[in-house]
């Protein structure tokens, strides 16, 4: 079988890894010219590590990883407001990964049958019964059986496919920024905890990296989901006044096309596939960074869309298959994340404070069970995901 994945993100790569098999062919086109470096810090946790570990790069992953021992709700001149415990909320074993370390530990490890090929941009398809023409930006056509787009939130195969943007972007009032930069003095304030100020309706985080950089991630309420011009200008308007290090971050604040910025979005799409193009990822189910699972999802809804096409007759069926068993999961994660909103941005003093009140109750393992579910959505074990393909499970994996 050969299949084109479009997009070298997390959740193409993982998928080129569970492809990759003896006579079948993949090939990962990515429009980027090289890996991308724009970064900012992913809590990793729930099925997408248990998927990691059953690929064998656990051991990689843990090595990339960095070790936070708590997070600090920071007010305007460096008081710690509330303690932020993120590991009580995954329920289990979290790692703390920037995104770029995920993608480079994916590529790095990448089976030698897969081709890589950076600086491609897919910019149409032809979805045909019996199989499907990838045409690229230099107008070179691939000629494929499976074409799976794990391009991302804003993804041409889906455009191109399943029609516009906005039939399926849900956005949630909310725009994000993430960026590195050099400063010795906010390193040294912001290490050993990730800090993220106390404040209503636009925040800024901060994780001291091991280089010496720190990684910035920065979120605030906008009515209007365009996208600015200029970013670096645009963030530093948006975020001024917040007090504490974020002068000296907005200061630092890279060029534009160093910064990562977009709408805080989901996707919602009827079908995740058609013939034979699949959607993957943020692609086919971003379930936004308020849930914090996006990540996780992509690596482990790979490993079972990779599972069935394993095991189905065929590659409608198993394109079936994977949404049967794979959408309620992330259903229950975007609706959760919907509900959580009021909460990852406070947009009045009193739900700061009532956030302040929640965190503090974090500390008691009784409360923390019950907040976790409130916070993360259902616990979710890829395991019972696995079961129930196998047609073996006697419960479903979403209770
Ligand atoms: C600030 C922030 C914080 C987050 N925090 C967390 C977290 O704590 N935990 C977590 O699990 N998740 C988190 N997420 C979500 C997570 O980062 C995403 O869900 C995940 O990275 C999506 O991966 P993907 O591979 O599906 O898509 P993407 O990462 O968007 O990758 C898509 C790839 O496709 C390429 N591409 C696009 N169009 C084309 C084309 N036409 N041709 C070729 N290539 C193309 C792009 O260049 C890109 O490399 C966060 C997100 C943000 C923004």
């Amino acid at each position: 079988m050969r299949t084109v994945i479009c997009g070298a993100g997390i959740s193409g790569l993982a998928l080129a890894h569970r492809l990759a098999a003896p006579g079948g062919e993949v090939v990962v086109v990515e429009r980027a010219p090289g890996p991308r470096p724009q970064g900012y810090m992913i809590d990793f946790f729930g099925p997408g590590l248990e998927a990691v570990e059953a690929m064998g790069l656990l051991p990689a992953f843990e090595r990339a990883a960095y070790h936070y021992d708590e997070g600090r709700l920071v007010d305007q001149n460096g008081r710690r407001r509330a303690t932020l415990r993120t590991k009580s909320f995954s329920r289990g074993r979290l790692l703390d990964l920037l995104r770029p370390d995920i993608e480079a530990v994916l590529a790095e490890n990448l089976p030698a049958q897969v081709e890589l090929r950076y600086e491609t941009a897919l910019t149409d398809v032809v979805n045909r019964p019996d199989g499907v023409a990838v045409t690229l930006g230099d107008g070179t056509v691939l000629d494929a059986d499976l074409l799976v787009g794990a391009d991302g939130i804003h993804s041409t195969v889906r455009r191109r496919v399943f029609g516009p943007e906005d039939r399926y972007l849900r956005y949630l009032g909310l725009h994000t920024a993430a960026f590195t930069f050099d400063a010795p003095d906010v390193h040294a304030a912001t290490k050993h905890a990730f800090c993220l100020t106390d404040s209503v309706n636009r925040q800024m985080g901060f994780y001291a990296l091991r280089d010496g950089r720190v990684a910035a991630f920065a979120v605030h309420r906008s009515a209007d989901p365009a996208i600015p011009d200029a970013l670096r200008v645009a963030i530093q308007r948006a975020y001024t006044g917040l007090g504490w290090v974020t002068p000296r971050a907005l200061e630092q604040c890279p060029p534009d096309e160093e910064i990562y910025y977009d709408q805080v979005a989901q996707i919602e799409l009827p079908e995740w596939s058609t013939g034979r193009v699949v959607l993957l990822g943020d692609a086919a189910y971003a379930v936004s960074l308020i849930a914090g699972q996006g990540a996780s999802l992509g690596i482990a809804g790979a490993f079972v869309l990779a599972d069935r096409l394993a095991q189905a007759p065929t590659i409608e069926r198993a394109a079936a298959e994977f949404e049967r068993l794979w959408r309620p999961v992330v259903e229950d994660k975007q609706r959760n994340a919907r509900s959580m909103a009021r909460w990852f941005l406070p947009s009045s003093p009193t739900d700061l404070r009532i956030r302040r009140i929640m965190l503090g109750l974090t500390r008691v393992p009784f409360v923390t069970g019950y907040l976790s579910s409130i916070l993360a959505g259902k616990d979710i074990r890829l395991a019972d995901v696995m079961r129930q393909a196998s047609g073996a499970a006697t419960e479903p994996a979403v209770a």
